[in-house]
């Protein structure tokens, strides 16, 4: 990050805070942050500190492995260190770290290399010890040193045997895994300290840790805790693989977590990442990422340790819905409702599968909720590929001599006074002239679910108003290509396009017509009831509240919205131009325009959804599809059959051009739908 002024500042203030967080996720089992945001924080400082070595103090959390136990059990040095894992969070990290410890190992040429794919459990590590069959002795991680005696409580977890299922228990064996809570059983204990209005668990994780340090083994007794093999310390036995050493363990009566798979190739391996991205939200505990081992014992023993982590395996982890950035600026947007949005303008940042650099901050109330300032350091979250926001600050890094922010009085625009309607959180540029104003109303009548003009997006709007050529939608009918080629990278060609994509709009059905008016509260949905009900402009134009308000799905505030609208001359006057100029302003029967492919029912076809739809919410679209007989999944794959996008579209959008998915819009899937 390079907006701070005083590295060593931040460094301080990134230690302090890790430092804090830290010891309230190890020592307390009571973690202050999200562990998404820990980890962003800790390679921010890592970053810093790598690049400025002479802050790095001994101190920092990056200089050492876990946290100190917690006090009340007896404390154990390990035998091996239990080492952390290092992180990887795409194909490309997993690539460097390949070449990396190939570079360390110093051979020449691999032949084949073996990778074991484990899903990485969201847990607490032990360590436990069995002498000739009989377990003795289970310990926590620690601090990956030294850790915790809490062998009369792992003697309580059902899928740890207190003897191993062999014939001939070798004279000493350690076992390594994780324990971890069942999602249901997290579930049960909340709910169990809400009725007791006790504090409750902030994620499984945590739940686990307490649960095993708990001094009343009764207690953990009752926790239903399971447990996971996945680490074999047992010498001269002749197995010289991970995969083997996992079967070991099952024979000796271990649970092995069954999802696991032997690769040949990094390609492999991101596959299988990939394949666990959306599965393993149906598994019936936490996970959050894969582990990926090199399965050659001797290459393991060759490559060794670094101070924190073995050189042979990485933690392919999934990534996180939110993430913390600094907010370099705030502006303010005008929609085309005059709706005056402020955002965050923030450094570039990685989240969900795509980078961010603008956050929504909705009003003013909103603003002075979060005490948001330039500078800051906020914690964004992207769920479900909805529009970033801000969900909170992180106020122990602010720096200092911040100042709270104010927004405007004046349209940035038009500078025109703002106002706060009454009952409205949201404060409106009034000037119907604006030209932000203007601009968003284009831009919304070209979009893809209105009257979906390929080639007219925001440059060209703002290109088209700036140059005069366009002072309403109505103008753009009048524009030749001879008017426009000489725009910024226009040239005779892309001229000649954009007329023709903007004259063959007239062909549009009318329910995108009304659409792309921009009523309040019409969406597409409502454009389409709307149609159906009044079957024309001027029938919708002269309509009452009351038969307005009688149709199925329209509400007391759409009503009003279309009665207010049609009261305004401007727009009254605007409709006739439309007339002029040659739109539909009436029903015709049902061209299936943009989607080439006849569809007789949704009966068996897959669906994903990506983006946020004009005006379905995602379960809405996803009922709509159940009820017509098709599915929805969360991923891509070859046997989608249809990409159902809307704005600020992911990585499931690249995905579905690569493999020639087709593509719909909310319209034309409304539109599908109702030819179904
Ligand atoms: P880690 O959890 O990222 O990875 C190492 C651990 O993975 C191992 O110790 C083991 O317990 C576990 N694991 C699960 N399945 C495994 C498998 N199949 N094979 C091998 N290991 C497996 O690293 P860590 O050092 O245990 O902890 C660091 C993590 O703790 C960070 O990612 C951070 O999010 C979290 N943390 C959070 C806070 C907070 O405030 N929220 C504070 C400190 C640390």
């Amino acid at each position: 990050m390079t907006i701070s002024p005083d590295i060593k500042q931040r460094i301080q203030l990134l230690r302090q805070q890790l430092q804090k967080a830290s010891y309230a996720y190890y020592v307390l089992d009571d973690p202050i942050m999200e562990d998404a945001i820990y980890d962003q924080l800790y390679r921010e400082l890592e970053q810093l500190e790598t690049e400025n070595p002479q802050f790095i103090t001994p101190d920092s959390p990056t200089q050492r492995v876990g946290d100190q136990p917690a006090s009340q059990f007896i404390s154990v040095t390990h035998n091996i260190p239990l080492y952390s894992l290092e992180n990887a969070f795409n194909l490309e990290e997993l690539k460097a770290w390949e070449k990396r410890w190939k570079k360390y190992s110093k051979k020449e040429e691999f032949t084949s290399i073996e990778y074991v794919c484990e899903l990485k459990i969201d847990g607490s590590a032990l360590a436990l010890t069995y002498e000739n069959g009989l377990l003795i002795r289970g310990v926590t991680r620690g601090d990956g040193t030294t850790g915790e005696d809490i062998t009369q409580n792992v003697r309580t977890i059902r899928s740890i045997p207190l003897k191993l299922n062999l014939d001939n228990p070798p004279p000493i064996v350690e076992v390594r895994g994780e324990a971890f809570l069942p999602l249901d059983e997290f579930d049960r204990i909340n709910q169990k300290r809400e009725e007791k209005q006790e504090a409750l668990f902030a994620n499984p994780r945590n739940a686990a840790a307490g649960t095993l340090r708990q001094l009343d083994p009764k207690i953990v007794d009752q926790r239903r805790l399971q447990f996971f093999a996945y680490t074999l310390h047992l010498q001269d036995t002749g197995i010289k693989t991970q995969w083997d050493s996992l079967n070991y363990l099952q024979n000796s009566g271990f649970l092995v977590n069954p999802h696991r798979k032997l690769c040949q190739s990094l390609e492999a391996v991101a596959d299988y990442f990939q394949q666990w991205e959306t599965a393993r939200k149906d598994l019936l505990y936490m996970t959050d990422g894969v582990v990926v081992k090199i399965n050659d014992y001797a290459l393991q023993t060759a490559l060794g340790f670094t101070q924190k982590f073995p050189r042979w395996a990485i933690a392919l982890k999934y990534p996180a819905e939110e993430a913390v950035t600094l907010v370099q600026d705030i502006i303010v947007n005008v929609g085309r409702t005059g709706a005056v949005t402020p955002m965050a303008v923030m450094q570039p940042v990685h989240i969900a599968g795509t980078t961010v650099q603008k956050a929504t901050l909705h009003n003013s109330d909103r603003i002075a909720q979060l005490d948001i300032r330039v500078g800051d350091t906020v914690v964004i979250r992207k769920a479900g590929e909805i529009i970033p926001e801000v969900v909170r600050v992180l106020e122990e890094l602010r720096p200092p001599h911040s100042q709270p922010y104010r927004m405007p009085d004046r349209c940035p625009e038009c500078h025109s006074p703002l106002k706060r309607p009454p009952k409205e959180a949201v404060i409106r540029c009034m000037n119907l002239s604006c030209r932000a104003i203007l601009r968003g109303s284009l831009v919304h009548w070209a979009s893809r679910d209105a009257l979906d003009i390929r080639g007219l997006g925001e440059k060209i709007v703002v290109l088209l108003i700036n140059n005069q050529l366009v002072n309403s939608i109505a103008d753009l009918y009048y524009l030749t290509p001879e008017k426009i080629a000489d725009l910024e990278r226009m040239g005779s060609k892309s001229a000649h396009k954009l007329i023709e994509a903007i004259d063959s709009s007239k062909q549009q059905p009318y329910f995108r017509v009304l659409y792309g008016l921009g009523i309040r509260y019409v969406g597409s949905v409502t454009a389409s009831l709307l149609a159906e009900n009044f079957p024309n402009i001027d029938q919708l134009s002269q309509a009452s509240y009351a038969s307005l308000s009688s149709v199925y799905g329209i509400g007391e505030e759409i009503a009003q919205s279309i009665i207010d609208w049609f009261s305004i001359e401007k727009n009254c006057d605007f409709i006739q131009q439309l007339k002029e100029v040659g739109l539909q302003l009436e029903t015709t029967p049902p061209k299936m325009t943009t989607v080439e492919v006849s569809l007789t029912s949704f009966s068996g076809k897959t669906f994903v959804i990506t983006g946020t739809l004009p005006t379905l919410k995602r379960n809405e679209a996803k009922a709509l599809i159940v009820e017509a007989g098709g599915k929805v999944t969360g991923s891509i794959s070859k046997k989608t059959d249809y990409l159902l996008v809307g704005e600020n579209a992911g990585s499931k959008l690249t995905q579905a051009e690569k493999l020639g998915i087709t593509q719909l819009s909310e319209t034309d899937f409304l539109t599908l739908l109702k030819s179904d």
